[in-house]
């Protein structure tokens, strides 16, 4: 057996549905250093986005009372917030795209295996990331899109479901009335006199990524969301790319993104956080330098899509959460103020929440 873990133990963790309760620890915020502190008695770790601190608490008591596989244990921690109806970026009460449909994505990534599963735009299906983490273990293949992720996933008993809610219905209404912004660009042209318009991608974002360290020093994690708002339908983002919005390596650790997954696509941001902690930068190292690649991708692109910058750096978000397989851990996000951007951690000391490092600071 490689790890700790059964195949009944493996099998449980792709297929509960059932939502477990965990009780969130006493939030603590603190502020970023370049090399945050490791857990002392165990490599055993759990990050993720600021909306996962249930999601820490979650999958790190997994991971370490009841040793369930790192991505096990993320994809189940994730799955208090696919439920949640109030997390208007996540499954159940996800906001839909243009047309109003809500289409979710998720994936997941074993360390041990260095295998991975995912779903994207599929619909009716409030755990995707359990889905993805079916695609794993139960296909020889890593992707599963649109109708056939769905009928896969009601196959394996996962019921269809309703997932718009009467909030994100509402919000996506009153966007459609004003639809500010429905991602169409103006053709290419030469012809000074063109009308273009390159609004600011101004719609809500969010996700979460989770990224799990067992106390073995195995690595896991998992990305699941319903994508950027009022998606053209069809879009899928980083988060079920295995290499953007998620990747690991046994051999060194783990990592994840939120906020605009094209950047984080067109970056190989999760594949590239892992090969620079390979080379031994620390996590918070990894991030910054990534999150620097990154901005430097835009400002050329920026050429052509002037939205995707602002005088001296990108226009957008964009997070990254990464663990090395010794326990420490970092985030650093592109932009904003010192302090706002925060990401969710849990080690032997508990869960709280901790400030990502920032690339481009605001006053
Ligand atoms: N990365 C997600 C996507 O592009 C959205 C987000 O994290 O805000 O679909």
């Amino acid at each position: 057996m490689a790890g700790p873990v059964s195949r009944r133990a493996i099998l449980r963790g792709a297929t509960l549905t059932a939502i477990g309760t965990s009780v969130a620890r006493p939030v603590r915020a603190e502020s970023a250093t370049d090399e945050p502190p490791r857990a002392a008695s165990s490599s055993a770790v759990a990050i993720a986005s600021a909306n996962g601190l249930r999601t820490v608490s979650k999958a790190y008591n997994l991971t370490v009372r009841r040793r369930y596989r790192p991505a096990s244990a993320a994809v189940q921690g994730v799955a208090l917030v696919e439920a949640d109806p109030n997390d208007v970026t996540v499954g159940y009460g996800g906001l839909p795209n243009e047309a109003g449909v809500v289409q979710l994505d998720a994936a997941c990534m074993d360390g041990p295996t260095h295998n991975a599963g995912s779903v994207a735009a599929i619909e009716d299906i409030m755990h995707p990331a359990q889905v993805a983490e079916l695609v794993m273990d139960r296909t020889d293949h890593v992707h599963l899109v649109g109708p056939g992720a769905r009928q896969f996933a009601i196959d394996h008993g996962f019921p269809p479901v309703n997932l718009l809610t009467d909030r994100a219905r509402q919000r996506w209404l009153a966007w459609r009335a004003q639809r500010r912004n429905d991602d169409r660009l103006a053709p290419l042209t030469d012809d000074p006199s063109a009308e273009t318009d390159h609004r600011a991608p101004t719609r809500p974002w969010g996700t979460i990524h989770c990224s799990v360290v067992s106390p073995q020093g195995d690595v896991g994690c998992c990305t699941t969301t319903s994508g950027l708002a009022f998606k053209i339908p069809g879009r899928i983002g980083d988060s079920p790319l295995i290499g953007a919005g998620l990747y690991c390596d046994n051999e060194v650790g783990s990592a994840g993104a939120t906020g605009r997954g094209e950047a984080a696509i067109l970056g190989g941001a999760g594949w590239l956080v892992i090969e620079r902690m390979r080379q031994g930068a620390s996590p918070v190292q990894a991030c910054v330098y990534t999150l620097r690649r990154i901005a430097e991708q835009s400002r050329r692109a920026a050429s052509w899509q002037p939205a995707l910058w602002d005088v001296d750096r990108p226009a957008y978000s964009l997070t990254l959460y990464a663990v090395r397989k010794d326990g420490s851990y970092g985030a650093a996000t592109m932009r904003g103020r010192p302090g706002e951007t925060k990401f969710a951690i849990c080690d032997h000391r508990g869960a709280r929440l901790e400030a990502a490092t920032v690339v481009f600071p605001t006053a």
